[in-house]
């Protein structure tokens, strides 16, 4: 299976790519939430948390690493920023390629509305 941030990352459809290296790309969510709206992605296909093995524990932790860095570059480390990683039709995963979220730019508020 090839997703559609795979075709991104071996840049066989258009992006815009922040960072890339040999286990993590990041690139600007086409659908911005915000001023700020990077999405950093693992190169090997992992389709949600819940397909996480010990051997992806490099890549993921290498999302963490390239988002501090994306969030200097891009400004808003000293503001402030969120990391979101979606899991599964509950958590709102449209894309089944493990992804986390680099939103920032402005005031986020509350993590949830505070409804069922
Ligand atoms: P999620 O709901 O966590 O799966 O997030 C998927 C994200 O991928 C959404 O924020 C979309 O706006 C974003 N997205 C979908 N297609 C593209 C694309 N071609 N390039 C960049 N971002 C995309």
């Amino acid at each position: 299976m090839t997703t559609l941030f795979s075709k991104i990352i071996r840049r066989e459809i258009p992006s815009e790519i922040v960072y890339q290296d040999d286990l993590v790309t990041a690139f600007k969510d086409i659908n911005p939430a915000a001023p700020v709206h990077i999405l950093i992605v693992p190169n090997v296909e992992i389709a949600t948390v819940n397909d996480v093995q010990p051997e992806h524990e490099a890549a993921l932790g290498r999302l963490f690493t390239v988002a501090k860095k994306v969030a200097q570059e891009l400004g808003v480390a000293e503001d402030g920023y969120r990391l979101i990683v979606n899991c599964g039709y509950d958590g709102g995963q449209e894309v089944y390629h493990l992804h986390m979220h680099l939103v920032g730019g402005r005031r986020l508020g509350p993590l949830l509305p505070r409804k069922e």
